[in-house]
């Protein structure tokens, strides 16, 4: 952005949360922007593509228990973004063609901008200021911060120093994940994703698998995700050897040796599940109703709770406010 503009909500963060905010915002009538660091919709909610290879790198599927979120799931497979996928029970889901159709179903009209990075937040005589690298990208009466908590605490330190150590009472598990290409006749066959407790290898999953997967003149696309404990050990490992490993372990775990793959590289999710969210009585705005904050780590360790934390912050920070 060149000159800073003006908005009733700024939101930090293109995740669930960040999306289900923004639908709350748009459905109350206020003019509202995402800004988003990552070159693409979704946060976790991710697909890369490479080599002609596609690969649902972050969240695997999605689950659906609240009627809120079910009510946007509804939505989504109706218009052909969201396909019953029962890996993990009846209410389970993924995006279709790729996970990534979910958010780009959910951010429909909204107005997004990716590439953003906020780096800091000020705030004076009742209007916040965001700032990137280059200087004021966007000034707001409210804005929703929906980044992972480490950067959200960063963030929120000189601004909201109570929801920054809010946001500090989180914790994550990491997660390595290996993204191997093959020719589709020398990936062995898959009756369904694996997932285990123990690592190294945690979820593996062909890419056909999936429901409505396009198909690849490229090939075959398999994901393997490390579990948490090994992610844990292994973090600070470089990418090139963490994909051997991974492959290794995925090979003996079928017992099948395919040619090396056309393509490989492994993702180091820094902050990948929550495994302590905060807690539930923790501040989640601040008293003027000015800031408030959002994200999984807010609720708990899935798309849904991510969904339903934006979904509930927004409404809080509405109850709050009028409009600029
Ligand atoms: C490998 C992996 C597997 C998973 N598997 C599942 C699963 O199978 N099922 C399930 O339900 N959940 C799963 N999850 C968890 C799920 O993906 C997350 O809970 C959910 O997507 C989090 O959404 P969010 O909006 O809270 O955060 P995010 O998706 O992380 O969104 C936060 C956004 O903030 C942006 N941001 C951060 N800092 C800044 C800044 N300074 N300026 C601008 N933008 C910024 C980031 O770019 C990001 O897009 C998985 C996660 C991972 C990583």
């Amino acid at each position: 952005m060149s000159s800073p503009r003006t908005f009733d909500i700024i939101i930090i963060g293109s995740g669930m949360a960040g999306l289900a905010a923004a639908g709350v915002a748009r459905s109350a009538g206020r003019s509202v922007c995402v800004l988003d660091k990552g070159r693409r919709i979704g946060g976790r909610v991710s697909t890369r593509r490479a080599d002609g290879f596609t690969f649902n790198h972050g969240a695997q599927f999605l689950t659906a228990r609240q009627p809120d979120f079910i009510t946007a799931c509804e939505s989504a497979q109706a218009a052909g973004a969201l396909r019953p996928w029962h890996v993990a029970g009846r209410d389970a889901f993924c995006g279709a063609p790729t996970m990534r159709n979910f958010p780009v179903f959910l951010g429909d009209g909204l107005t997004i901008r990716q590439q953003v990075e906020i780096t800091g937040i000020t705030r004076d005589n009742g209007l916040i200021t965001l700032h990137d690298a280059d200087g004021p990208v966007a000034r707001t009466p409210q804005v929703l911060v929906t980044a992972p908590a480490p950067q959200a605490a960063r963030l929120l330190d000189p601004v909201a120093p109570d929801l920054a150590a809010t946001a500090r009472s989180a914790a994550y598990a990491p997660c390595w994940t290996g993204m191997y290409g093959f020719a589709a006749e020398d990936l062995p066959g898959m009756a369904a994703p694996v997932s285990t407790k123990s690592g190294p290898v945690g979820w593996a999953c062909r890419e056909d698998l999936r429901p409505d997967a396009a198909a690849s003149e490229a090939g075959m696309g398999l994901v393997v995700q490390a579990a948490s404990d090994w992610s844990e050990t292994e973090l600070e490992q470089d990418a090139a050897s963490v994909a051997s490993v991974l492959l290794e372990a995925w090979q003996e775990m079928v017992g099948a040796t395919p040619p090396a793959p056309r393509y490989m590289a492994a993702h180091r999710w820094r902050y990948a599940r929550v495994i302590r969210p905060v807690a539930e009585d923790a501040p989640r705005q601040t008293a003027d109703g000015m800031i408030g904050i959002a994200g999984d780590w807010t609720a708990g360790a899935r798309v849904e709770d991510a969904f339903m934390s934006g979904h509930h912050a927004m409404k809080s920070l509405l109850a709050t406010a009028t409009p600029a």
